[in-house]
Order: structure tokens, then C-alpha cells, then sequence
């Protein structure tokens, strides 16, 4: 029997959660559940997964889902109620489908806690994977990625008694691949969000469109398989089949494939290390004869520059390029800045940031998370 609490369950990563558990044995249950301000749906996943634990951001919010469901489940807000959602005793696999560094602090009590961590929030190991994966280590504590590139990863290098060589990470180029930066000065949110492969939460979407998601995972990838930089490739492969590749030190590549749907990559993290049986497309390889590559276009998305640079730099300097790339992209989304101000005002943020070798806490990627947002409000 496996107990799953599910930080962020009404968003696209929670929702494909909920039907990879409804796809599943009896055997798993859902323990919690958590939004951000969507009552509605909360209401309805309450009703009908009959949780322990149900938590919304506002304490509004949370006493009107209280009067809403009764007796169902307990009901509880705020930071302190995501932390509890992450450490019910009675909780044996945590899936953080929360959006940005907002799901470092419910991570970390997760971790405190002793439990097994499905990590699709790749936010949280760009700031503080440095922290994170060293606790986890130390307490055997599986960080079980869902996040495609890193899953296929993860299984390649199953049973693998060696490092990888190098790793590919695939990128499917987002909506506007090819294009340069004078076709894109005048780019609309709703272009922006308009993914070829996926439908995705509006954070991640944008991210996808700037380049900057690959950025983050090859700061993800660098904390979860521990490889240098020059050992992260990202490689355009803009079909969406091969999710990613390792290449060992004999030169043989390892990549795994699959159709493009979440939920694959979620069920295996929840199930590892058996594969269950699920409904699923499966890919057809008279439709998906025609796999390419191509090297990324960093001149007119410079957005994966920068994350190398931040990686390259480290300390604090990731938790400044994913900030400022939150704030910014809020902005954006928001209508207040254009698409192409997002990379601008992130190298200038980075450029702004003087790190003077602190030591990194929590305490201090929070703190540097409102100095990176603070500086793009005020220079934008
Ligand atoms: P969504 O925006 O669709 O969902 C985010 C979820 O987190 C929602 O439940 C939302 O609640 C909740 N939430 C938002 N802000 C906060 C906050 N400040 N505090 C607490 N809860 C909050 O995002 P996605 O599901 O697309 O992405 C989730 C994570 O997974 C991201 O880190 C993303 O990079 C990663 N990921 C996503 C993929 C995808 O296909 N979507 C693929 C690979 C990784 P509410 O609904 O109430 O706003
Ligand atoms: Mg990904």
C-alpha cells in the first residue's frame, strides 16, 4: 500500500497524477492535497480521492472549502499547511507538482520527514539542490525525477554500474524554434503559450518558449545524476519521442523513448522500481519514422546561455537567474513586459548580483529569491 500526498495537484503535472493513481492498483491511495487559490477544483478532487489533508494558500480560501466539505478531510493553509501535507506520518511518497521555488520549504519538510520524493518542481533544485540532494543521500531518501529529460535519464542509467560519460538532454525547441529574435519582438502571451508537444502549466509553457526550461533542467540534472556542466548536452529533437540519451565512457548511447505524455514519466516515478500497466497511447513507429536533431539556437534564445553561466558560477547565482526568470516571466504573462525583455532582464539581474561567497541556507536562497524579484520589478 502506498500513501501519496500531491503538492499542487489542480495544476497539469497534479491533474495527470490523479489519473495515473485512478489507473492504478488499490494499492495507492491519496493522502493530501494541495492548491494554490482553485477551490473549485479542489473541492471536486476532495470528493472523489476522500484525502486526509486538503490545503489552500489563503486561510479565505481554506475556511471556504471547510464549509464546502464538512466532515471529509481536515483543511489547512498556508506554508504550514503545505510543510504538513509534505509529513503526514501516514505519507510514504510526496509528488511536488508545485510551481517554483514556492515548493522548496514543503520539500524540505518532506525530506525532514523521511520521505520518498517524487520531484516534478525543478524550480526547487536549481536554488537549493546543492542542500537538497546531500540531505537526501545521507537519509536514503529517494528523489524519484518526473520531469521527461530526467526520468528518461534516471532509466537509462538503471542497472548501470558506471557514471555516465555525458548526458543528452532533448529539447523540443518550443513554438518558435527557428525563429529569430526580430520574429520575436513582437510575440503575444497567448503565441507564447501555444506549445507544439505538450500542454503544460503557463509558467512552465513560457519557460519552454524562452528556452530557459532547458536552462533549469541542466541545473536539475547537474543536482540529481551529479555531473559537471560540460557533461550536460542539450540537443533539439523536435518530435518529443527520445526523451533523452546517456552516452557511457565506450561510447555506447542509452536513450529512452516514449510517446510525449506526462503521465508516463509520472506513473514511473510513483511505481519505481516495477512498471505497472497503464491505458496510455503507445508510440507507433509508422507515425514517428522521421526522428531529428539539431543543435540549439543560442544567439536568438540566450536563455540556456545564461543558466550555464549561473550553473558555472553557482552559489547563489541560480537561485538569481530562476527568480528574476519567475518575476519576469509573471510579468510577461501579465502583459507588462515583452517576451524578449524576459532574457534581458534576467542577464542584467545576474549581472547585478553580487554573491560575496555566502553560505548557502534556506534562509538565503529565500533571501535572494526577493533581492532577484525586487531588482526586476524595479528594472522593468
Ligand atoms: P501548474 O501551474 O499547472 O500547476 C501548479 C500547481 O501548484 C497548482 O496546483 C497550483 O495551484 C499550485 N501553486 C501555484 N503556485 C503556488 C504557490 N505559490 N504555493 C502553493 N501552490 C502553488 O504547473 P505545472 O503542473 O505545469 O508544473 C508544476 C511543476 O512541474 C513546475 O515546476 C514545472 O516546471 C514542472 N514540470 C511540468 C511539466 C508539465 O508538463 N506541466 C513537465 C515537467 C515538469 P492553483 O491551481 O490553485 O493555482
Ligand atoms: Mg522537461
Amino acid at each position: 500500500m502506498t500513501n501519496i500526498s500531491i503538492l499542487g495537484s489542480t495544476g497539469s503535472i497534479g491533474r495527470q497524477t490523479l489519473e495515473v493513481i485512478e489507473n492504478l492498483s488499490d494499492d495507492y491511495f491519496v493522502d493530501a492535497l494541495t492548491a494554490h487559490s482553485n477551490v473549485d477544483l479542489l473541492e471536486k478532487q476532495v470528493r472523489q480521492f476522500k484525502p486526509s489533508l486538503a490545503v489552500l494558500w489563503d486561510e479565505a480560501d481554506a475556511m471556504s472549502l471547510k464549509h464546502r466539505i464538512g466532515n471529509i478531510c481536515e483543511v489547512a493553509f498556508g506554508v504550514e499547511g503545505l510543510k504538513q501535507a509534505a509529513s503526514l506520518p501516514s505519507t510514504d511518497l510526496v509528488v511536488n507538482s508545485v510551481v517554483g521555488n514556492a515548493g522548496l520549504l514543503p520539500t524540505m519538510s518532506a525530506l525532514d520527514a523521511g520521505k520518498f520524493i517524487a520531484l516534478a518542481n525543478k524550480e526547487v533544485l536549481v536554488t537549493a539542490g546543492e542542500i537538497i540532494m546531500p540531505l537526501a543521500h545521507s537519509k536514503n531518501i529517494n528523489i524519484l525525477p518526473v520531469d521527461s529529460e530526467h526520468s528518461a535519464i534516471f532509466q537509462c542509467l538503471m542497472g548501470s554500474h558506471q557514471p555516465p560519460a555525458k548526458i543528452y538532454l532533448t529539447a523540443s525547441g518550443g513554438p518558435f524554434r527557428g525563429k529569430t529574435k526580430t520574429d520575436m519582438a513582437n510575440i503575444t502571451v497567448e503565441q507564447a503559450l501555444a506549445h507544439p508537444n505538450w500542454s503544460m502549466g503557463q509558467k512552465i509553457s513560457i519557460d519552454s518558449a524562452t528556452m530557459m526550461n532547458k536552462g533549469l533542467e541542466v541545473i536539475e540534472a547537474k543536482w540529481l545524476f551529479d555531473l559537471r556542466p560540460d557533461q550536460i548536452h542539450v540537443l533539439v529533437h523536435p518530435q518529443s519521442i527520445i526523451h533523452s540519451m546517456v552516452e557511457f565512457e565506450d561510447g555506447q548511447v542509452l536513450a529512452q523513448l516514449g510517446a510525449p505524455d506526462m503521465r508516463l514519466a509520472i506513473g514511473y516515478a510513483i511505481t519505481h522500481p516495477n512498471r505497472l500497466p497503464n491505458p496510455f497511447k503507445r508510440l507507433d513507429f509508422t507515425i514517428h519514422n522521421n526522428l531529428t536533431f539539431e543543435q540549439p539556437d543560442k544567439i536568438n534564445f540566450p536563455c540556456l546561455a545564461l543558466a550555464y553561466k549561473a550553473l558555472e558560477a553557482g552559489g547563489h547565482y541560480p537561485t538569481v537567474l530562476n527568480s528574476s526568470n519567475e518575476e519576469a516571466v509573471a510579468l510577461f504573462l501579465d502583459k507588462k513586459i515583452r517576451f524578449l525583455d524576459i532574457p534581458s532582464i534576467i542577464d542584467k539581474a545576474l549581472s547585478a548580483y553580487t554573491d560575496k561567497n555566502k553560505h548557502l541556507t534556506i534562509d538565503s536562497i529565500l533571501e535572494t529569491e526577493i533581492w532577484a524579484r525586487e531588482f526586476v520589478i524595479s528594472n522593468s
